[in-house]
């Protein structure tokens, strides 16, 4: 069975994937293609590996730098309250994080994001807001 994220990772690497926003060592930081919260964001490991804890040493350790400067630059472009980060994996079982930022003006702050899921699909970003996001979030990360 193929995985989602490898295919998209082979299609970043290509450079045919449109909301790329930077590649580091090991991952690539992608705009997430809905923003129903504004700077939703994340981070693909170009390896497929299931678990945190099933990526080696030192790889595992840069990886964890490269989430830290996502997230940084996020926070710096958004100011959100909070910054939310999650890794599930139950739906596609690649090492990837979702950066949420989180709003104070947000009716359902203390809520998971995942819980409005449904309303992502409504909040889908166009190719034109999409590039000055990305070009906002590439600014701040040197
Ligand atoms: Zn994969």
């Amino acid at each position: 069975m193929t995985c989602l994220l490898c295919e998209r990772v082979k299609l970043t690497d290509q450079g045919g994937y449109g909301f790329l926003i930077k590649e580091f060592k090991h991952s690539y930081l992608m705009l997430g293609e809905h923003q129903f919260f504004k700077g939703y964001s994340v981070l693909v490991l170009k390896e497929h590996y299931r678990e945190m804890t099933d990526i080696p040493s030192p790889i595992r350790e840069e990886f964890f730098q490269e989430m830290m400067t996502s997230s940084k630059a996020i926070e710096e472009v958004f100011k959100p309250k909070k910054m939310n980060m999650c890794s599930l994996g139950n739906v596609v079982d690649h090492v990837h994080w979702h950066f949420f930022p989180r709003y104070e003006s947000d009716p359902q702050f203390f809520d998971p994001p995942w819980l409005r899921m449904k309303e992502f699909d409504g909040a889908k970003i166009t190719p034109e807001s999409a590039k000055l996001t990305i070009e906002k979030i590439r600014s701040v990360m040197k």
